[in-house]
């Protein structure tokens, strides 16, 4: 035997499998042509990001746009830095944006599909196959360098300015030799497994990256650690393997990854693997006192997901806005196909910002009220109840109550050409529908200053006198416009602007009381709707309640 074959005997004797036999337990996918396949692949450290849900999002989206696989896999190789239940919090945020996985961690113990499985605590074996195989070839070795020896050259390379790390004269265990090995494993000493990279000092490479295209890079020089200590990988192995194994065609990650790409390619190289397509997201920017900054997962309340199912952003409403964030054409497209799927929309990386989105609350916003402002009535109805049940039980109550009531409320200005867009988010519907129930309406009424008391009182005992609340959209407002002609007020805001002496006011001013009265607002949805969705009785009863409030 060999002294390679020795040396991976030595340190691997457990190891059966070799990586043929995983190349056979996880072939290539059979998917159609151009098909991509993707994953979100997180250390379970804490709740998801909203940079997370975007790298989650684009990652779905690409692979959703070619019939490709999009998978969820775990990176728990970091103990250190788990937090309890990581993997709920990732699906919980998933869930929350219906962001669904082909494959993948279903929950903290369950998963889908064939190339599993996807937890990397669980993969051990596997990796330890594919190093036994590169210390076979004498492309990995033992390392027993202790922490004091690594901070000794650390500071002698800090010192002379040279580059940090195990390489070169400082890659002391490169030439150890079986016995020795064998000697100080028998002794109980710890080691880790390195690369013996073959790389160049003077060496380039050479990528290109789908979002920031071509980049040269120095060539990797690093006998980097494959295996820990404890015979756990290292996140740039791991990455190789899984991403290799599980067919991953495109990696798309933060671009925190991409001075580790030489080292990447190096491993795919060593390893005989095919190198996936490089995709590295620029993180999403914020404006700031005139400049531009990362959106912080400390300062910026928005940057936690929870922010957006809390307030009550609709799924949908953040579709629309990731992908506005994620592809600049996105919005052009948009306003020329104001109905169509989002997944009609044709994605592609050469599109994402190569110096980071600009995370616009007031944008999200807008385009929230455009998403929510199409939906149907009951569409509505369901999704504000499915989030008051969680977040407003006072306001879940009442649509329940009276399930009709609540959807003719939504019905107003929804479905025509030019539906109104009030509401951004559902926290915003509670102040929106407040005036429709006693329980929630403060019964302020904000009527305007050009009225005196006497005025108001006298339009809506006149008006109380004539109203009918059988009359039909289109008759409505001519009598109002009659009624305001009869008490002195022009029948149009035109025909006063020309002789403002002649008139108290215009029909304006007289539909201004009405709808103050009955609503407390100067400026609401259609007014004839309101007071056919409120009923006689109670539209009554507040202008009764007003005469007796102004007379007080
Ligand atoms: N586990 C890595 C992280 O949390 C994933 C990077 C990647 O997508 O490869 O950032």
């Amino acid at each position: 035997m060999d002294s390679n074959k020795q040396m991976a005997e030595l340190l691997f004797k457990n190891i059966t499998k070799t990586p043929e036999d995983y190349e056979k337990l996880y072939p290539e996918r059979n998917l159609e042509e151009g098909a991509v396949v993707t994953r979100f692949a997180p250390s379970p450290t804490g709740f998801l990001h909203f940079g997370g849900l975007f790298a989650a999002f684009v990652e779905k989206t690409a692979a959703r746009s070619t019939n490709g696989i999009f998978y969820l896999r775990i990176e728990d190789t970091d103990k250190k830095r788990e937090v309890e239940n990581g993997v709920s919090l990732i699906v919980k945020g998933f869930d929350d944006f219906g962001i669904e996985i082909d494959e993948g961690m279903l929950s903290e113990t369950e998963e889908k599909g064939a190339y599993g499985p996807y937890t990397q605590s669980k993969r051990t074996e596997i990796y330890q196959a594919f190093v036994k195989s590169l210390v076979e070839k004498g492309l990995a070795y033992p390392c027993f360098m202790s922490e004091e020896e690594l901070s000794e050259i650390r500071e002698k390379q800090e010192s002379e300015k040279l580059l940090p790390g195990v390489y070169g004269e400082f890659a002391k265990y490169r030439n150890i030799t079986v016995e020795e090995a064998e000697k100080r494993i028998k002794n109980g000493d710890e080691y880790v497994v390195r690369l013996m990279s073959p790389g160049k000092e003077d060496g380039k490479i050479k990528f290109k990256d789908g979002i920031k295209g071509e980049i040269e890079m120095p060539e990797n020089i690093l006998d980097v650690v494959l295996l820990k200590k404890d015979g756990t990988p290292t996140y740039h192995f791991a990455h190789a393997v899984d991403d290799h194994l599980m067919r991953t065609t495109h990696v798309i990650r933060g671009d925190e990854w991409i001075s580790s790409v030489p080292i990447h390619l190096q491993l795919f190289y060593l390893c005989g693997f095919k190198p996936p397509k490089y995709v590295h997201i620029s993180p999403i920017m914020k404006e700031e006192n005139g400049g531009k900054r990362k959106l912080s997962k400390r300062k910026d309340p928005e940057a936690a997901v929870s922010f957006y199912s809390e307030a009550g952003y609709p799924k949908g409403a953040v579709w629309e806005y990731l992908m506005t964030l994620a592809n600049s054409n996105y919005e052009d497209w948009r306003i020329a196909n104001p109905d169509a799927d989002i997944n009609e929309f044709k994605f592609t990386f050469s599109k994402m910002s190569k110096a980071g989105a600009l995370f616009d609350i007031v944008k999200l916003a807008d385009v929230s009220k455009n998403y929510i402002s199409k939906l149907s009535a009951e569409e509505v109805y369901d999704m504000v109840t499915d989030w008051a049940e969680e977040n407003n039980t006072r306001l879940y109550k009442l649509l329940c109550d009276d399930e009709e009531y609540a959807k003719t409320i939504f019905a107003i200005e929804r479905g025509n050409a030019k539906p109104r867009k009030d509401i951004a988010k559902w926290s915003d519907v509670e102040d929106y529908v407040s005036y429709f129930y006693s329980e929630l309406w403060d019964r302020k009424r904000d009527f305007a200053d050009n009225l005196s008391n006497e005025d108001i009182i006298e339009i809506i005992e006149k008006y109380m006198d004539i109203y009918d609340e059988n009359a039909s959209a289109d008759d409505w407002f001519p009598q109002v416009r009659d009624l305001a002609v009869t008490l002195g007020y022009a029948k149009a805001p035109k025909e006063y602007k020309k002789n403002p002496d002649d008139y108290k006011g215009h029909v304006g001013d007289v539909a201004g009381v009405i709808r103050v009265a009955v609503t407390g607002r100067r400026n609401t949805p259609d007014l004839y709707e309101i007071l056919q969705t409120l009923g006689r009785e109670e539209v009554m009863k507040r202008f009764n309640e007003t005469i007796d409030e102004l007379r007080r």
